[in-house]
């Protein structure tokens, strides 16, 4: 990725491409925080500070292109959630300062395990647990469809300290990812190669020095604090998937003189304008969720992303034709695209969200316009 540092202001010139393959995720990483690209997307470089809207999507954009879906996978959820929820917790507790350190030099890789065998959707059901034992507090559980998992040092781990579904109930901890009583298996399929996507089995781990992450009881709270920036590199990645497939697209049709038929034109046109809508909500919704934190903006963008990616994505795949089932052709990448309305969260939870804040939001309309 030649360009890169060079698109991202302050990031020194990058020599060599990065390699890709299996653990490409954990290679891109190791490449953004050597080169400083990684430090550069955070304002003052301190990932506690928030991101800067642009110097992501920067990087989003220059990934999806170059690198493909698993290993932008990889980075987004670290950049966006792991790493600043560790910096912020490390301003308290020193060990987590040191990890989210390792993580910004590009030197360590963190999972985030939120999802448990039970519904992904509603969190507050998760059965993985804490145990008090002698050599302090254990993990015990499942996790599934973890990116990063199968190529991360350590695992954030959101776990059940109490019974019952009340919000102060969960905690995040850290637990090395090569400790023999984790076991972790690498998600199969043929999505998402390098994304390191796997399920974690935890055998009475150990929690790293003992602390929560955050402070007890905070998990859910820290969780739906960043995963608002997750929703915005999400809504930043969905336009730019949906740009390079229209593109393609376009071209692929002009090329076998298909282009100036009247209802394929309508058709793909009126995917560019789902597209336009998509970045303009993207674009105004940005500095509020990465400065703010904002959940409901958050949740807009993520709706929309997700409903506007399987629209565009399923009009190419379509106007690709018997040649859009070839290998890494358009209708694979229409099925990963279908990530942007599961992974993070259904496009069912977060427009509950929206709903919730409807009123607030209709209103505010209203007085926009007298
Ligand atoms: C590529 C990928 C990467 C991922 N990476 C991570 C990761 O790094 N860390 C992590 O913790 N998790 C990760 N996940 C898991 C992801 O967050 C969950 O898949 C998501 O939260 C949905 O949970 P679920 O799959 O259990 O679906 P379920 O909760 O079983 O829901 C299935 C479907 O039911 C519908 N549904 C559910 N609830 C409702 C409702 N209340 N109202 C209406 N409809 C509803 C929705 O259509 C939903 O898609 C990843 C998932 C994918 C696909």
């Amino acid at each position: 990725m030649p360009e890169l540092a060079e698109l991202l202001e302050g990031g020194p010139p990058v020599a060599q491409p990065v390699p890709t393959g299996r653990d490409s995720g954990r290679r891109l990483w190791a490449h953004l925080g050597a080169t400083g690209v990684l430090r550069g997307i955070y304002r003052e470089g301190l990932p506690e500070r928030g991101v800067i809207p642009d110097r992501l999507r920067d990087l989003v954009v220059q990934t999806e292109e170059e690198e493909g879906t698993g290993p932008l996978l990889s980075v987004c959820v670290q950049a966006a959630t792991v790493l600043p929820l560790l910096a912020e917790a490390g301003r308290r507790e020193p060990a987590l300062a040191e990890v989210s350190r390792r993580m910004l030099d590009g030197t360590s890789v963190v999972a985030l395990a939120a999802t448990d065998t039970g519904p992904g959707s509603d969190l507050t059901a998760l059965t993985t647990h804490t145990d008090t034992t002698d050599a302090g507090t254990v993990l015990r559980g499942t996790k599934r469809w973890i990116t990063n998992a199968v190529h991360a040092d350590l695992l954030l781990v959101l776990a059940r300290r109490r019974p019952g579904p009340h919000f102060t109930n969960f905690t995040w901890y850290l637990v090395p990812a090569d400790d023999p009583r984790v076991e972790v298996e690498a998600a199969s399929g043929p999505y998402f190669t390098g994304s390191g996507a796997g399920h974690v089995h935890l055998d009475g781990v150990p929690v790293l020095a003992d602390v929560p992450v955050g402070g007890a009881g905070r998990g859910l709270a820290l969780f739906a604090r960043h995963i608002t920036v997750e929703r915005l590199a999400g809504g930043l990645w969905a336009v730019a998937a949906c740009r390079r497939a229209l593109a393609d697209t376009r071209d692929r049709l002009a090329d076998r003189g298909l282009w100036e038929q009247p209802a394929i034109r309508q058709r793909l046109a009126a995917a560019v304008v789902r597209t336009r809508q998509l970045e303009t909500l993207v674009e105004a919704l940005g500095p509020a969720i990465a400065a703010e934190h904002d959940h409901t903006g958050a949740a807009l963008v993520k709706a929309a992303a997700g409903e506007t990616a399987d629209h565009v994505l399923d009009v190419c795949a379509h106007l690709f034709g018997a040649d859009g089932f070839a290998a890494a052709g358009m209708q694979h990448r229409r099925a990963e695209a279908a990530l942007f309305g599961i992974a993070g969260g259904s496009t069912e939870t977060v427009l509950a969200s929206v709903a919730d804040q409807a009123q607030a939001l209709l209103s505010r309309h209203r007085g926009a316009q007298s």
